[in-house]
């Protein structure tokens, strides 16, 4: 089978391709802005990158779309301080980027295995978030952090559309705070405008304060990049069909906590960490409100649990790494990469 990935370099892009490559004999044809994240995928004869903007080599990109037997198209803004600073750029690159990829698709009859978001549920009140029954919730204009959820979703029903009436042949998946190696990196925490995770880790590493965004009573589940690659990889292969038009959750429910616990666990791991048992200050953790962390077009969401029963089924899947070990495998990660750049 012949892969296409767009954003090949991003979070999920190289942990898939990396996998990929491990375990099956497909090849990859992927792109991207850069190459940093990859690795040895560069070297292994099955990947083929090129180093470029989407937005630019559209030719490429169609020429690859008609080559291909399947395309990921993983290009998109995903950090939500990024959504109210500059929603137009969400929209053309999350939206009208990713939707010419996905007419490309049904023009050339391939499969498009599409980066949904659990985003899209909002501030959705059901206990655990279901594809197929859950309402999909958000708030007002004024609050620009949602331009995401709905592009997200204006695509979803797009695919959906295409897909029902027999244009194109889809699976939507749903990453629930997938966390790991490489997740991003110290510049975007310098900026503050990382996800929760590495925004934290990288506090701890600069002895800044960690920052609970309204207190931190605010609930995630936190899910493995591992566990949730293995359950793309079940995806990719599409045993009898079974992921056939649909939308599948990936996430983790076990592993559920609130801001401020995953604040308290990463400071007590990193005060654990060999290079940093001795040192003598560590962040402190304090409240700040969200209105001064992220601006006026901010709203949160208190919780955000994954039903993960159609997976299970479909899939044949469940996730494996705990909570605590899903955090110390990112941590010590991030410090192993980041720390001599910090010295130097
Ligand atoms: N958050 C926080 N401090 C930070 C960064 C984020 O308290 O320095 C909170 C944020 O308000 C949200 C949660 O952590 O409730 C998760 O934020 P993230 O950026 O990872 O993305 P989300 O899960 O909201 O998509």
């Amino acid at each position: 089978m012949k892969v296409l990935i767009l954003g090949v370099n991003g979070f999920i892009g190289h942990h898939l391709t990396k996998r990929i490559l491990a375990e099956t004999d497909w090849s990859v044809y992927g792109m991207d802005l850069s190459d940093d994240r990859l690795g040895d995928s560069l070297q292994n004869p099955r990947f083929h990158f090129i180093e470029g903007d989407i937005a630019i080599n559209r030719e490429w990109i169609e020429y690859h779309i008609k080559k291909c037997d399947c395309v990921l198209p993983l290009v998109a803004i995903a950090t939500p301080k990024l959504y109210v600073e500059d929603p137009i750029s969400v929209y053309n690159l999350d939206f009208e980027m990713n939707l010419n990829v996905v007419k490309q698709c049904v023009k050339y009859h391939k499969r498009v295995v599409f980066p949904s978001t659990s985003e899209v549920y909002g501030a959705c009140p059901d206990p655990e978030f279901t594809e197929d029954f859950s309402p999909l919730v958000v708030g007002p204009i004024q609050k620009e952090r949602w331009i995401y959820s709905c592009c997200k979703q204006l695509l979803d029903r797009v695919i959906y559309a295409y897909g029902t009436r027999g244009h194109l042949e889809f699976t939507l998946f749903r990453p629930f705070n997938w966390v790991g190696p490489r997740l991003d990196s110290l510049n975007t925490a310098k900026e503050g405008s990382s996800r929760v995770v590495t925004q934290f880790i990288a506090e701890l590493l600069m002895k800044r304060p960690i920052s609970l965004v309204d207190g931190g009573s605010q609930k995630r589940c936190f899910t493995y990049v591992e566990d949730g690659i293995a359950a793309l990889l079940a995806i990719l292969r599409n045993r009898d069909d079974l992921c056939k038009n649909q939308i599948i959750n990936i996430g983790n429910p076990d592993n559920e906590c609130s801001v401020r616990e995953l604040a308290d666990m990463l400071k007590r791991l990193f005060m654990a960490h060999p290079d940093h048992r001795a040192d003598r200050e560590y962040s402190e953790i304090v409240e700040v409100p969200a209105q001064t962390y992220y601006g006026q077009g901010y709203q949160d969401i208190t919780a955000r649990k994954p039903s993960i029963e159609k997976a299970r089924t479909l899939l044949g899947w469940s996730p494996q790494v705990g909570l605590e070990d899903s955090l110390r495998m990112t941590l010590y990660s991030f410090l192993e990469e980041n720390e001599p750049s910090l010295r130097g």
